[in-house]
């Protein structure tokens, strides 16, 4: 499996509106950050690629553009904050090129405010004119229980952010803690013999919601996944700064990283 991080950033994006500062107006492209997403290629069993999102962030056009994505089979959402959901009207794009609707996965309350705020999209008979819509097919999951998606299977995996419980995922040795400021107990042992772990680190200072590089740090010590990737980084961190000093199996995210996967 490959997994692009296609989105490194907070929710704001680096660099900010309005912003001056060292990182905003860094020349180095790692200090350039979309809103946080990924995407997952791997073989179907069947002979083909499935490509798969995990979360549509209000840069998902120009992200699909610069990859050179014609096919997604597959969405899955950790939670419904716009900077993790906005994308979502870009899909219909997909549906055309493919001639077909999208799996969309995640927890019922997840699912619930996506019908709320995409009304247009879930309930289109209520709209004046049939329109150029996103043709979505939703389905929900629960915390812990293995789903398949075009023949690889991925676990919901429980994350707090704040108050607010979202999902993290887990496919094979492969896991994605995005937007978590702590993990609950029963979630550790479902983070066991990790290749890859793909976590949030905001910045340095405190935050309610959000882990800090160091607290990120501390997961990785716990978990001991093989490599660590941060994700979800504010201006507070410049690329080129913070690296050297990780150690060697952690990196700093930065859009377009591909990870490779053996499995
Ligand atoms: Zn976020
Ligand atoms: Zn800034
Ligand atoms: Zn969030």
């Amino acid at each position: 499996m490959t997994v692009t991080l296609l989105g490194t950033g907070t929710s704001a994006g680096v660099p900010l509106i309005g912003c001056d500062c060292d990182v905003c107006t860094s020349d180095d492209p790692r200090d350039r950050r979309d809103r946080p997403g990924a995407m997952a290629e791997y073989d179907d069993g069947r002979g083909h690629t499935a490509r798969i999102l995990i979360d549509t962030t209000p840069d998902l056009r120009h992200q699909m553009i610069r990859h050179r994505v014609h096919e997604i089979h597959g969405v899955i959402y950790t939670h419904a904050h716009s900077d993790h959901i906005l994308g979502i009207d870009d899909l219909r794009r997909f549906n055309a090129v493919m001639d077909r609707a999208i799996d969309v996965y995640s927890e019922r309350p997840v699912l619930e405010h996506l019908y709320r705020s995409f009304q247009y999209i879930f309930e289109p008979h209520r709209n004046v004119n049939p329109s150029f819509i996103p043709q979505l097919i939703t389905h929900p999951v629960e915390v812990g229980v293995p789903f398949d998606l075009h023949g690889r299977d991925w676990t919901p995996i429980r994350l707090m952010h704040g108050r607010l419980p979202i999902l993290g995922y887990r496919s094979g040795g492969f896991a994605y803690c995005t937007d978590c400021s702590s993990i609950p107990p029963e979630t550790w042992p479902m983070l066991d013999d990790l290749d890859v772990l793909v976590i949030d680190a905001l910045r340095f200072r405190h935050h309610p919601t959000h882990m800090t590089v160091d607290q990120a740090l501390e997961v990785v010590e716990q978990v001991k996944p093989g490599r660590a990737f941060f994700t979800h980084i504010a201006h507070d961190i410049k690329h080129a700064d913070l690296e050297p000093n990780l150690p060697d199996h952690v990196r700093l995210g930065y859009d377009g990283m591909t990870i490779e996967l053996d499995e």
